[in-house]
């Protein structure tokens, strides 16, 4: 079972395809971030519900919450033999990730007593490889900053198995020509990490890391599959079909 705590509907950069940027309020009241105790009881009433797979993301970015540290080390501190959550996954743009930040979250992965694989997936939301294209897609000008993030992370990573990273860009009018430089370069980052990873157009999976150039969600889903396919095509990737469990 998916759940989806959203810890914040705020977000530091404002990304053209994303319907919390292009709204003030996200969900029709002021943006805001949740208090300890709504995160508590939360985390407390998923007790015996089977295979619960948590995500503190939901629109918004996580990460910008004051206390998402101390929120994520209780939610792993509460969670002994899985009996709360079976797996955690991260989604975040990367904007704020300093390296104390990032041997916190890989601590957290290897936090004893829980399955190996509790804190399965962290999901980068990259979308440009360029600076121009950055600004364009993402609102902000934050490219070099997240790329040295990212790659700091799967640095500090090294050989610990979880979590799998997924490196993502969404296709779309602002990068579409841009796949094949971004694919070039999360390739080179990988593969010094020697752990298998896939490129692949379509939901990767958890069970290694993947560079994920995702299909754009829109009213013209024909027009902009095609886009995807045709970026993927030059970057001499072959599309695939789409699977069950994409988003
Ligand atoms: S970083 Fe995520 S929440 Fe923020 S605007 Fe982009 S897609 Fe939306």
């Amino acid at each position: 079972m998916n759940v989806n705590l959203e810890l914040t509907d705020h977000c530091n950069i404002r990304c053209v395809m994303c319907s919390q940027s292009t709204r003030d309020e996200a969900h029709g009241v002021p943006e805001k971030f949740m208090d300890f105790p709504t995160w508590r009881s939360a985390l407390l009433g998923l007790v015996g519900l089977p295979d619960v797979h948590l995500c503190p993301h939901w629109l918004g970015e996580p990460t910008l919450h004051p206390e998402f540290e101390t929120f994520v080390e209780y939610a792993f501190a509460i969670n002994a033999r899985n009996r709360i959550f079976r797996n955690f996954k991260l989604h975040t743009n990367a904007v704020i990730l300093a390296p104390e930040r990032a041997r916190r979250l890989l601590r957290l992965a290897r936090t004893p007593d829980l399955a190996p694989d509790t804190f399965q997936a962290i999901h980068f939301s990259i979308d440009a490889f360029g600076v121009e294209a950055y600004r364009q897609v993402k609102g902000a000008d934050h490219r070099d900053r997240v790329f040295r993030n990212v790659e700091r992370f799967l640095t500090l990573r090294g050989a610990q198995p979880w979590p799998v990273a997924h490196i993502a860009f969404v296709v779309q009018p602002g990068n579409h020509e841009e796949v094949l430089h971004f694919v070039e370069h999360w390739r080179e980052r990988l593969e010094a990490q020697r752990r298998p990873y896939r490129v692949t157009g379509d939901w990767p999976g958890f069970d290694q890391d993947a560079i994920y150039l995702r299909r754009l969600n829109t009213g013209d889903q024909g027009r902009a599959d095609r886009q995807h396919a045709e970026a993927l095509r030059r970057a001499g990737i072959v599309p695939e079909a789409r699977r069950e469990g994409s988003f």
